[in-house]
């Protein structure tokens, strides 16, 4: 997606050959005319789907689904990383692990948001090493709910989640995939750089 490669090449900062920084428009601050522009452009991929609902986790994921969502019509959903003395039991629960924060997280929905019959469009700001989408399709499975697909803002295509997930024979439609994030320089899969 142009405007996207865009913004990363003018606003990213390349941490190390496996980080990237985008607080500049996602991760911090958000942009939101970037972001409409992305809940418009999944929305048009998915159009033909029948989504019932957008599952994402907090904090990153909630600005691009939340904008796809409005523009699909449907609610969206973000699983939390902790729990809410209010929420009990009445949970889906997952773990996480995150190789970028060296952390595990648990995750979970309440069973009032996700139920069987949905059909579900998930949604991530990163797709790194894939723990996080295996994070929520474990949800989805114990809701049995239905995946359509999952949405990526940023693909880190030298990372090995895209091709565990699309193994799967799931659907992973990424709006930017980086090939390469070495010499501080941002490669994209389709050959483009800065
Ligand atoms: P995964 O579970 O696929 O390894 O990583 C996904 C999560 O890690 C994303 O939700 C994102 O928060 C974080 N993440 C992974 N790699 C990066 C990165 O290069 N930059 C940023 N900003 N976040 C990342």
């Amino acid at each position: 997606m142009k405007e996207l490669h865009e913004k990363i090449i003018q606003d990213g900062k390349v941490l190390s050959n496996d980080v990237l920084k985008v607080d500049a428009f996602l991760n911090h601050q958000i942009d939101p005319p970037l972001m409409q522009a992305i809940g418009e452009e999944f929305a048009a991929r998915f159009k033909e789907d029948g989504i019932t609902k957008i599952l994402t986790i907090e904090s990153s994921g909630i600005a691009p689904a939340m904008m796809t969502g409005l523009i699909i019509g449907t609610p969206v959903v973000f699983a939390r990383k902790k729990k809410s003395l209010t929420m009990s039991d009445h949970l889906f629960t997952s773990s996480v692990h995150s190789f970028t924060k060296k952390e595990t997280n648990e995750i979970s929905v309440s069973k009032d948001f996700l139920q069987k019959g949905d059909k579900v469009l998930l949604m991530d700001d990163f797709l790194a090493n894939g723990q996080a989408v295996l994070g929520l399709l474990d949800i989805i499975e114990q809701a049995e709910a239905e995946l359509v697909g999952v949405g990526i803002v940023i693909e880190k295509g030298f990372q090995p989640g895209g091709a565990m997930i699309r193994e799967k024979g799931i659907r992973v439609e990424s709006l930017a995939i980086i090939q390469s994030l070495e010499d501080g320089k941002v490669t994209f899969a389709n050959g483009e750089s800065n």
